[in-house]
Formats: structure tokens, C-alpha cells, sequence
């Protein structure tokens, strides 16, 4: 599903961000992304989802080449790929079901078939009672379980995940991996950045490590490998 070889990141300030990244990933996989911080994690994610565009290199995302997209076909990748960020980045102002029905509208999918589908994501993420609420009248896994259900929406193969733990405790993280690992369960692949040494130890998947801007580790059922 992805393939990258060669692939090189240089920031226009001149930071060189990624370098000798090469990555197959599978359809189907779960796979955390680690690493110490400024290590590439976040530059690496971005460059899948085409926020960050490679500075050398190959990459493909389903049948899609990315180095030589043109900006009007982003959208078109987007649309199969979710994301969902450490931040949440809920629109404050739009209801829990406003949040998860844009990206359906902006589609142009017809209304019921909208409102049938993003009240069976509500439901996937428990939330079906609280479609009414705004973003500030929830906890934070609630908010976090909001941006899941926009990222799934439009039932993308692709699911990437930057921290989504990051700003939850350890018990409201446990229930959105429970989450994650229902979405990759019925067949979405998911890709996830992660700081958090005893998700990624108790929930054994495919480990890419990154350091410097290089793989340095990519293990089947692998460990978080660092002390925090
Ligand atoms: P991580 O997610 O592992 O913390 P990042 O991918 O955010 O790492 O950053 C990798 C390196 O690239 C760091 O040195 C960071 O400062 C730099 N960097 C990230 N984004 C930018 C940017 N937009 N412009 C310049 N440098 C950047
Ligand atoms: P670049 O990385 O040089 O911006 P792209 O292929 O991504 O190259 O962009 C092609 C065109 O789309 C450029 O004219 C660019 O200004 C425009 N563009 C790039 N990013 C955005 C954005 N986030 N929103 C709107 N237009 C953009």
C-alpha cells in the first residue's frame, strides 16, 4: 500500500529532516512510528498524507506516485487517507455530528446517506448520544474520539495517527487504542506516531524506528526501545 525508496527531506532553512528512507507497509498493517523527538516522526507521517513534500525519492500510496503530484490531485489522495492529531483540531463552533459530517459534505454525498453513515461512526466511537455537544462541552478522549470518527468517515484503506495519545491520560489512552485496533480489525491500515513506551510494549505491532532521520529499527511485534 506504501512504498517509499530513497526518500529525502530537506527544509527549505536547510534542516535535513529524513534521509535513506526506505518502507514498504502492507494493507491491513498497524504500525507505530518512535523515536526521540526531532527525530523525523512527525516529517515522516506528513509526507504520506502529502502535507510535506520529499525532497528526493520515491513514494507511493496506493497507485498514487507523490513526488510528482500536482497539488489539484491532493485532495483526491486525501480523501482515502484519515488523519487524526495529538490536538484534536476540531472546528469549535460545529457540533460533534457538524464535525464528522463535513468531510462528508464537502463530498457531496446525499443527506440521508450522510446522516445514516456518521451516526454509525458516533456509534463506533460511543459518542452517538453526545452528536448535539461541541468540542468544549467534551473530555479530551471524547474530543479525541470525535476527530476519529471525521478521520473514518469516508472510510479511507489508510488511517495515520500523529500522537493521538499525547494529550490524554493513561486510561482514556487505553480506550482509544481499544478503538484503534476495532478500525484496523475490520481492515484499515493504520500508521501511528507515539511517545508512549507502554502502548506501544502491551500492544504488540510492527515497530519503525526513526533517529536522526533514518530508520535505524523496523521490527514485526517490536518494542518502544527507549526509557521515555
Ligand atoms: P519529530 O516528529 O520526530 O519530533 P519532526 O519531523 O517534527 O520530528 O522534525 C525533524 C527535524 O526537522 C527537526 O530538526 C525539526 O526541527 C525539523 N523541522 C520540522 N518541521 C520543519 C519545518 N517546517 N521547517 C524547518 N524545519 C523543520
Ligand atoms: P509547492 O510545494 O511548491 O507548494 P505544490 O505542488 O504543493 O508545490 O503546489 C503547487 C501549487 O499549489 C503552487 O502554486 C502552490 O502555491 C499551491 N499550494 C501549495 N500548497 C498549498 C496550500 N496549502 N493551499 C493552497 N495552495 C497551495
Amino acid at each position: 500500500m506504501i512504498d517509499m525508496q530513497g526518500v529525502q527531506k530537506t527544509y527549505p532553512n536547510g534542516v535535513q529532516a529524513l534521509s535513506g528512507i526506505d518502507v514498504q507497509i502492507d494493507e491491513g498493517e498497524f504500525v507505530y512510528v518512535v523515536g526521540p523527538s526531532g527525530a523525523g516522526k512527525s516529517t515522516f507521517i506528513k509526507m504520506i498524507y502529502r502535507e510535506v513534500k520529499p525532497s528526493k525519492g520515491y513514494i507511493r500510496i496506493h497507485k498514487q506516485t507523490l513526488h510528482n503530484m500536482k497539488w489539484k490531485d491532493v485532495p483526491y489522495l486525501r480523501r482515502n487517507i484519515g488523519v487524526v492529531f495529538q490536538d484534536f483540531k476540531l472546528l469549535p463552533r460545529l457540533s460533534v455530528y457538524e464535525n464528522v459530517a463535513f468531510a462528508l459534505e464537502v463530498i457531496e454525498e446525499n443527506p440521508k446517506a450522510i446522516r445514516r453513515r456518521v451516526m454509525e461512526v458516533l456509534d463506533l466511537v460511543g459518542l452517538k448520544n453526545k452528536a448535539r455537544f461541541i468540542p468544549d462541552e467534551l473530555s479530551g478522549g471524547e474530543q479525541q474520539r470525535v476527530s476519529i470518527a471525521r478521520a473514518i468517515v469516508n472510510k479511507p484503506s489508510l488511517l495515520i495517527a500523529d500522537e493521538p495519545t499525547g494529550n490524554l491520560d493513561p486510561e482514556t489512552s487505553w480506550e482509544i487504542m481499544n478503538i484503534l485496533e476495532e478500525i484496523n480489525a475490520s481492515g484499515t491500515t493504520i500508521i501511528m506516531a507515539t511517545h508512549s513506551k507502554d502502548i506501544v510494549n502491551t500492544i504488540k505491532k510492527r515497530v519503525i524506528a526513526i533517529e536522526g532521520g533514518r530508520i535505524v529499527r523496523d521490527e514485526s511485534r517490536g518494542e518502544y526501545g527507549y526509557d521515555l
